[in-house]
């Protein structure tokens, strides 16, 4: 057999997959991973509580060894290797060895180029200073590290309240460092909803996380015993001993654009479902290329590990052409979870914010949406706690188009039954009868899951008519309290009127039959029930979906 030579443009997450999965399809292939950094195959995901000491040891980061590539996979990785060029003419690329110096040339018959991406560093005033850092690799974990160590920082401002910098914050927190976030946005956690990411932002508050908001960074300003100012647009200035950019991250696509390859409107390399770019003998996988959503099938950037895996995987599969089943890369549906200081946010699919911009962007999808706080586990057994989710659908046949969840507990597991659901296309229905594992300690028979299934195939059957809090201040519905007397005492909406549910069936004469009626109760439960009671007695009436906590969420920022 003909031996094939395949040529592995960095190292960690697509490339290192790739690398290991081609070798496993082909024993007969020539394989090298080349690799810029010292080290491959690294837990990038682990490198910020290995800051933080939660991991010990730097080695538990490492993967799998230049050795073990080469002992296990007959793999050989090259690291301090830069690659410079690909002569596509050639089918060559040009390697920098950056320990010897010098530059050598190697021939493909396959490359697949996995550069991944880099922290954005804005051309800012002092933004070289000492005591800045952005956070990617093992060397730029040390350099902060050691500067904990040397320095003992009192006072951390992060810039970018994303994932990475609220994982920051955490670490940082727990090695006793004062932590401030700033962030350009008007919440936290960007890629949610800003009701959502209230949530998290009282947790921050609570954790003692200083948090300022439509706020951007204009400057440093080192200062002469050895801190910085980290200066904002608002005029104020934050004192620092050290500070994190946590802003975002630029696909490394230089190689991949100096060698003609097509480069997508979005600024990542363009590839097809084979992760085949322009050139038909080079792949692309990673942080660094642009693939279809998979919901909307428009393009789009999600640098994360899950889908680098896969398309690593995905890219040897086609190169090697043992894929009998045709299994091409479906999209990716930005499925993420963060874990912030015990609390857990994750999320899949679009956001109702994704989905206004593709409105304005002429891309309108009609969709329904309802909030839902029930527990992570039956609340008889001890421990369970409040899951706060957002479920975004269509309201026309119930296709499920993206899901958000924030709680202490059991977060993750629900958000990826959903997530496995929209790749099925799936639809609320389909939740409603999701047959999901259940003992009290773990679930609930009707589990988060199924109840999300329930609420939203009422709405798109017709049982229930549902509300939300921003259409409050155009509506002139009458607003119907249905807790508890105590509860309304404790905080209510400006002119609702309070009549507790177990009353209601008896006080129905207290309300108007010409007005629409909108009830609303701490999470939206009761106020379902309510709904129901008032419809079936000829009342006009609504729930506004996730009571009073999303009042509270949709206003207080
Ligand atoms: P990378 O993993 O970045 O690897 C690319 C490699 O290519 C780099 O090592 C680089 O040195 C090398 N390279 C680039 N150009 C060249 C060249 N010309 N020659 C030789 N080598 C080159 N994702 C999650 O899903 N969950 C998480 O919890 C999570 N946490 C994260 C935490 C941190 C701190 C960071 C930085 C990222 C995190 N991510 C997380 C994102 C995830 O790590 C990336 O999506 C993933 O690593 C991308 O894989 P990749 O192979 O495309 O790129």
């Amino acid at each position: 057999m003909d031996k094939k030579r395949l040529l592995v443009v960095g190292g960690v997450a697509g490339g290192a997959s790739c690398a290991a999965r081609a070798r496993r399809l082909s024993e007969n292939a020539e394989i090298i991973i080349f690799e810029r950094g010292n080290f491959v195959s690294f837990a990038n995901c682990g490198l910020p509580y290995h800051i933080g000491n939660v991991i010990k040891n730097e080695d538990d980061l490492l993967v799998a060894s230049p050795d073990l590539f080469k002992n296990w996979f007959n793999i050989d990785v090259r690291i301090n290797s830069n690659v410079k060029a690909i002569d596509r003419q050639n089918k060559e690329i040009e390697v920098e060895d950056l320990i010897k110096g010098g530059t050598y040339k190697e021939k493909y018959d396959y490359l697949v180029i996995a550069p991944g991406s880099s922290p954005i560093r804005p051309k800012l005033d002092g933004i070289d200073s000492e005591g800045i850092f952005t956070l990617r690799n093992i060397p730029d974990t040390r350099k902060i590290i050691s500067w904990v160590n040397e320095k003992k920082p009192s006072r951390a401002v992060i810039i970018g309240a994303g994932f990475i910098g609220l994982e920051m914050a955490e670490n940082l927190a727990k090695l006793g460092i004062s932590v401030s976030i700033v962030e350009m946005q008007d919440q936290v956690m960007p890629l949610l909803d800003k009701e959502m990411a209230w949530f998290i932002y009282e947790h921050l508050i609570k954790n003692k996380i200083g948090v300022y908001l439509g706020d951007s960074v204009s400057g440093f300003k080192k200062k002469s015993d050895g801190s910085i100012d980290v200066l904002v647009q608002s005029g104020q200035s934050l004192s620092a001993d050290i500070v994190i950019l946590a802003i975002g991250v630029r696909q490394e696509i230089e190689l991949a654009k100096n060698a003609g390859l097509e480069i997508g409107h979005l600024g990542g390399i363009k590839v097809n479902e084979k992760m085949q770019t322009s050139d038909k003998n080079i792949w692309a996988v990673g942080d660094a290329v642009e693939v279809k959503d998979f919901i909307t099938e428009i393009q789009t950037v999600v640098p994360l590990a899950g889908p680098a895996n896969r398309q690593g995987r995905i890219a040897a599969d086609f190169i090697f052409g043992k894929n009998p089943m045709g299994a091409a890369f479906r999209g990716v549906q930005g499925t993420a979870v963060c874990g912030i200081f015990g609390l857990t946010v994750a999320s899949c699919g679009l956001t109702e914010k994704s989905l206004q911009k593709l409105a304005k962007n002429g891309k309108e999808i009609p969709y329904e949406k309802i909030y839902l706080h029930p527990n992570s586990h039956a609340s008889y057994y001890p421990g369970a706690k409040t899951i706060s989710i957002k479920l975004i659908f269509s309201p026309d046949d119930g296709k499920i188009l993206g899901i958000q969840a924030i709680g202490l507990n059991a977060v993750e597991k629900r958000i990826d039954v959903v997530s496995m659901a929209i790749q099925k296309q799936g639809t609320v229905f389909d939740l409603e009868e999701a047959e999901l594992c259940y003992a009290p300690q773990y679930g609930s028979a009707k589990d988060p899951v199924n109840m999300m299934g329930m609420i939203a195939s009422n709405i798109v059957q017709g049982y229930t008519k549902v509300t939300h809090w921003e259409k409050l201040s155009t509506s002139d519905a009458l607003i119907l309290d249905v807790r508890e007397p105590f509860e309304y005492k404790r905080g209510h909406v400006d002119n609702a009127i309070n009549i507790p549910l177990g009353q209601l069936r008896t006080r129905l004469n207290e309300l108007p039959k010409y007005r629409e009626i909108w009830a609303y109760c701490f999470v939206g439960q009761r106020s379902y029930y309510a709904q129901r009671i008032l419809t079936q007695a000829g009342f006009n009436s609504k729930s506004i979906s996730g009571g009073y906590i999303m009042y509270l969420a949709s206003d207080s920022i």
